[in-house]
Parts: structure tokens; sequence; C-alpha cells
């Protein structure tokens, strides 16, 4: 049953179907085609699909329609005439009426001919017009380059110097290579500049005839330069040459080198020329750095400026070295007050004129200058001089130094070398008073059995130093210099004894002076006041006695040997050489407070009569050192005087002074302290502490203790 009710539902919906009211029968379209106005249409049902095609025209200003002959109104899209172009339309290129002509300028030295309108050219410069007449698009030859141009001067440049040069003289090459040529033509106050590009074809040609030439030119250039070359320009063997350097701030084509404190090195192309074909040699070139005699020239021209602006008061220190090159300056007054530390000048508590000696050191290379200051000093208190000298004081380094010995002329020992060690360096404890002189074997020459030939040819009747003239004197020093003191003591003349064996100490040399003055009969045409070695000073003779030591004589008073004080310093190979100039120090600072002498009156053997003497002080270069240490002995006893000095010192190991010296170190003479070789690095920490009219003072430091290498 519920089939049924189904299907009969069905069959209802179809005749509801079936029964709906219909207009058209169905066909298929038919239409017309479009037309420029029309879509597409259907003849049968009048249906439309699609848009009317539009007009069809030629271009913007076509005013009838290719399709269906519609007219319409248009307008031409015209632009001006020009030079060259009537006016025309952008659209349908409807021209009308004349192109306008050029409006041609003249061609000048500097434009071409040219349209002032469109800013067309045509054809060059007048310039370049006439000269490219001479430069041809290839060569194989030598150009011929015209000197002027339209009555002007030309000077040619080649900015290819390895294709031609200047003068269009080519190089040989194995390929074809394009030179610029540039030509300059001065015109009243303008200056004109035209390039032109040539080629410069490949050029075989035998080079036997061209090295020649070249072996003969590149002499000159070979070895490292430090002055300038004058290089050879002539003829040789067929052949002329150019140089070129490549780099004028080492060396110019001319042959003028620029050193500085490096060596450099540039290129110089050596152009070997024949026949308008040239062959070129790139040359290395090497300028050397500055030499040391150069380097100190120039230090020198620093220095002099330094001391005028250190007399003008614009600058207060002196430098003791120059960066720039290399230079160790070394200062050395002859007013022991005046004295250059590294980052101060200490200058006299009173003012005084000061002659300064500077001497400038470059490797091996010395040289000295010496400068007059006017009025120096006046600006620091005693105190303050004080508290400077117990700073400088407080620095300390140790080096010790073995010297080398070989044998010259007489089997005598001579320094070799000095090597400097780490060992048996010198500290000084410094005393506010003169070294202890030892008196054992001094020589009294009023004894009867004194032996008086000891002194050589003596001439002036007498053993005592003689009174010097004045002419001397000013001579020596300056226009009315006095005898600084009553004991006609002008010199101290420092020695070196000559006397290496060990053994030949202070002490030896002193019984040698006594045993030849009383004991021996042989001559022994020589003597001197004090011997010194690191441990001992003795004195022989009084300072007032002339002893036979300077080798200049006894004829003229003045000389070294009569107003001098001889003193020897031994160089005995167990000894320490360090501890003899340090104690040596302290005993010529003494006699300069004692006889009011300056550092002008303390000289070498040398210094009188050309001997190398004292001979290690000399060969090793370290005389004005050794001024030093006497300038600073001089300081100390002198502004020390009175005062009490305390010294402090202590490592990690030994907390006492005493432990210290006594473990690390070695006494020699006169508070001197010779530190003993270690094996590790110690560190020795010092004070100083100075006591003068109620005064403190006080400075530290850390003395290195170093292991020796080996
Ligand atoms: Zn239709
Ligand atoms: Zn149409
Ligand atoms: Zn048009
Ligand atoms: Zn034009
Ligand atoms: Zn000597």
């Amino acid at each position: 049953m519920k089939m049924n009710k189904k299907i009969s539902c069905f069959l209802l919906l179809m005749l509801v179907f079936l029964f709906v009211p219909g207009c058209n029968k169905k066909h298929t379209h038919d239409y017309e085609d479009a037309t420029c106005t029309q879509p597409k249409i259907c003849t049968i049902c009048g249906q439309t699909e699609g848009d009317p095609l539009g007009h069809t025209y030629d271009n913007d200003c076509d005013d009838i329609c290719n399709v269906c002959g519609e007219t319409r109104i248009v307008q031409h899209q015209f632009i001006d005439a020009t030079c060259e172009e009537p006016k025309t339309c952008t659209a349908c290129g409807k021209q009308e009426g004349q192109a306008l002509g050029h409006l041609w300028v003249d061609a000048t030295f500097e434009e071409a001919k040219t349209c002032s309108r469109c800013g067309k050219i045509e054809g060059d410069d007048v310039l370049t017009e006439a000269l490219k007449e001479f430069i041809p698009q290839d060569t194989s030859t030598k150009l011929d380059l015209p000197s002027s141009i339209l009555g002007y001067d030309v000077t040619w440049t080649s900015l290819d110097k390895d294709v031609m040069l200047d003068d269009g003289v080519i190089i040989a090459s194995d390929t074809k290579k394009i030179a610029q040529l540039q030509a300059e033509i001065k015109i009243d106050t303008h200056t004109y500049i035209k390039k032109f590009k040539i080629g410069v074809n490949s050029i075989a040609i035998s080079k036997g005839k061209y090295d020649v030439a070249y072996n003969y030119y590149v002499t000159k250039l070979s070895n490292g330069l430090v002055k300038d070359v004058t290089l050879i320009k002539r003829e040789y063997n067929g052949c002329s040459v150019r140089y070129l350097s490549l780099d004028e701030n080492i060396i110019t084509s001319d042959g003028q080198i620029k050193q500085t404190t490096v060596d450099q090195s540039t290129i110089m192309n050596i152009y070997v020329i024949q026949n308008g074909i040239a062959v070129l040699y790139p040359t290395e070139v090497t300028v050397l750095s500055f030499t040391a005699i150069q380097r100190i020239e120039l230090t020198k021209v620093i220095v002099d400026q330094m001391i005028e602006d250190f007399q003008n008061g614009v600058i207060t220190t002196l430098s003791t070295f120059n960066d720039e090159y290399g230079v160790t300056i070394n200062w050395n007054s002859n007013i022991p007050e005046f004295f250059v530390l590294e980052d101060k000048v200490l200058t006299p508590i009173t003012k005084t004129n000061v002659r300064l000696n500077c001497t400038l050191r470059y490797d091996e290379v010395s040289n000295s200058i010496e400068y007059e200051l006017e009025n120096v000093g006046g600006n620091m208190t005693e105190e303050e001089y004080i508290t400077e000298l117990v700073k400088y004081i407080s620095k300390i380094e140790l080096k010790g130094s073995i010297n080398h010995l070989h044998k010259e002329y007489n089997d005598e020992l001579f320094l070799d070398y000095q090597e400097r060690i780490n060992s048996y360096g010198v500290l000084n404890l410094a005393m506010p008073t003169s070294p202890v002189v030892k008196k054992e074997y001094m020589v009294d020459i009023s004894r009867t059995d004194f032996k008086n030939k000891f002194f050589g040819s003596g001439t002036l009747g007498t053993n005592l130093k003689p009174i010097v003239g004045q002419n001397y004197l000013n001579e020596k020093f300056y226009e009315g210099y006095q005898m600084p003191n009553s004991s006609n003591v002008l010199w101290i003349t420092v020695h070196e004894s000559a006397m290496t064996l060990d053994g030949q100490t202070a002490e030896f040399l002193a019984k040698v002076q006594y045993r030849y003055a009383f004991e021996q009969n042989d001559a022994r045409a020589a003597s001197w006041n004090y011997q010194v070695d690191a441990y001992n000073i003795y004195q022989s003779f009084e300072d007032n006695v002339i002893c036979w030591h300077a080798g200049d004589g006894t004829a003229t008073p003045g000389s070294g040997n009569n107003n001098g004080i001889g003193i020897e310093m031994c160089v005995n190979q167990d000894g320490n050489y360090e501890g003899t100039l340090a104690n040596n120090a302290k005993l010529v600072a003494s006699l300069m407070l004692q006889y009011n002498l300056t550092l002008d009156n303390v000289k070498r053997h040398y210094d009188f009569s050309g001997k190398e003497c004292p001979s290690y002080l000399i060969r090793t270069g370290r005389w004005e050192e050794f001024v030093e240490m006497v300038r600073k002995e001089y300081l100390i006893q002198k502004y020390l005087a009175g005062a009490t000095i305390e010294y402090q010192l202590s490592t990690d190991t030994y907390q006492t002074t005493d432990e210290v010296l006594n473990n690390l170190f070695i006494e020699g003479g006169n508070g001197l302290w010779y530190n003993k070789p270690v094996s590790v690095e110690t560190e020795v920490d010092f004070v100083i502490h100075v006591t003068k009219n109620g005064k403190k003072y006080t400075a530290s430091s850390t003395i290195m203790l170093l292991p020796d290498e080996n």
C-alpha cells in the first residue's frame, strides 16, 4: 500500500510539467556579423551578442573609417620644427613647412663647430683638428710630434710610459698596445689639454745591443742607495737612455733620493733607445734608510731647536731619545747641578752659566755638540732639588760586566768587547760623605830616601803642582778663569791601569808605587796619586804632588802631569769593573768638592796625550756614563752632606736590610754592594729615607735581581 502512494505522486508531478504554457518553438540562432556600430544580432530572434566592432582608422589623424566610411573631425599633434626636421605630427608623421637649419658656431680651441640650437657637433676643436694630422691610428715607428701648433708651443706627454715615451719614441713589445698621448698647449693664461690614442704595433727587435747598454747604465743603481745618484745620461753602444721613477717619493727620475728611517724600494724604468725604438728595463732600486751619521745630523737639527726652546722657557725637559731617528741623546753639563733626567731637568738652585755637552749616538757612531746656556736655574728650592735627587737615587738597575780581552802588541791585553750581565751589578747605598781613602802606602816625598827619578824627567825643579799662568787658563777654559783652589789642582785625570792579571788590585798598585819610591833603583817613569778598585781606594801621593801619568810632560804649568790628580782604575780580571767605576765616581766627586772643580776639570788621560786611556771606557763609549756617575755622587756628597740616610731592603724571603745584603750581595767599598748570581728572578723592595735639616725625604723602588742566561 505504501508503494502505490509514492508512484501516484510522481505521476501527478509529470502532468503539471506537461501543461505549463510555452512561447517559442526551440531554434538555432542565425547571427548577422557585427558592424562598426552594431553588435552581432540573430535574424530570427533579434538576440544580440558581444559589442559593436567600432570604427577602424589608420592612426589618430585618419578622419575616415576604413570599414564604414564614416567621417570624423581630427587634430594633428604637431611638434615644432627643428634644425633638421620641419614641423611634424607625432601621430601620423605629417610634416608642414621647412626644417629650420643649424645655427653653427665656429670651432674654438676648446670646442668643435657646434649648433647653438641643437648642440650638434661637427669635426673637432681647432687644436685637435690641427694636431691629429700628426697622430696616426697605428704606428711601428717613432712619432714625429710637432713642438708647436698654430704658432703655440705644445708639450707632449705619454700617459702610457710602457708603450710610448713623451717624444713619440715607441717601446718594443711583442704585442700591439695602445698609448694615450696628451698634448698641452698654453695659450695666454689658459692651458688646453688634448688627448689622443695611438696603436703601437708589435715590433721584433734584437735586444743584444740594448742589453749591453743597459748593463752600463744600471751600474749606478745596482746597490742600495744612501745618497743622490748622478745617473748616466750619455750615449753608450749607439744607444741613448731615459730614466723614469715610478715613485718620486723614493727616488726622482733625476736620481735624487728621499731617505727615511726604513729601507724603501721602487721601480726605475730605464729606457734604452736606438732609432726611435726603446727597450724598457724596469729596474728595482732600493733607497736605504738613513745612515747612522745622517740620523745624527737630522737629530742635531732637532736638538738645536730643543735647546733654543729650553732657553726660552718653551720646554722644561730635554729628551734623551729621538724616536724618529732612533738616536740616543746624552746630556753632560759642566755644572754638576744641571742634571738631565729622563722626565725632567734639574737646574742649579742659583742662576749659573752652563756649558752643556750633547752626545748623539746611533749604533757605534756618535757625535758631540756643545751648547752655552746662560743664566740657567734659580727656579728650584734646595728642598725641591733634594726631593728629585732622592727619587733619582732610588732608581737602581743592576748590570754587571764581563770584559773579554785579546792580545795586541807586546802581549798586552786589550778589551775586545764588554758583555753586560745581570749579576755583579752595583747597588749603591749612597753615603753623604767622602769615600774612605786608605793611606797605608802613602809616599812621603820629603823622605830622604825618596827616589826622585820616579817622576821621569821633571823640568820644573819642584815636586809640587806649579802655579798656572792666566794665559793657559784663558785658553783652556775661558777669559778670566781663575784657578779654583790654592793647591793648584786644575784637573782630575782618569786612567785605567791596563794591568789585567788577577790580583792587580788597588792595594797591589799602591804597593808597587811604594816599592819604586823607596826600594827599587830601576827607573819607572810613571806614577799617580790614587788607585781604585771595586773595594778600596788607596792614595799614594798627596794631591798637590806632581805625578807622571798624563803623557804630556812637565814642561808647561797647567799640563795634565803638572796640575792633574792622576787616578788609576784597576782592571784586574778578578775584580769588578762596574764596582770600580762606582767607587771611583765617589772619589772624583769628593775631589771636585774639595778643590772647587766642575766637570770641566775631569778629564781622561786621552784628553791630554791621545793615549787610549781609560781604555775600556773609551772602547765601550761609556765615558759620558761615568761622568754622570760622578755627577750623581757629587750631588749626593754636596746636597746630602750632614743628612742621615737610611735604607730599607726586603724580599719575600728576607725581611731585614742586613739579611738581604748578606744573602744576595757581596760587599764592596764605600756603600757599594754587588749582586750575587740568582737562579730565579727576585724582587727587592727598596726604600731610601733621607733626613736633612729636620725635613724627611723618601723614595722607593723595586730592584730586580735577574738570573743570567746559561
Ligand atoms: Zn535567434
Ligand atoms: Zn566604421
Ligand atoms: Zn596626424
Ligand atoms: Zn641644429
Ligand atoms: Zn792612563
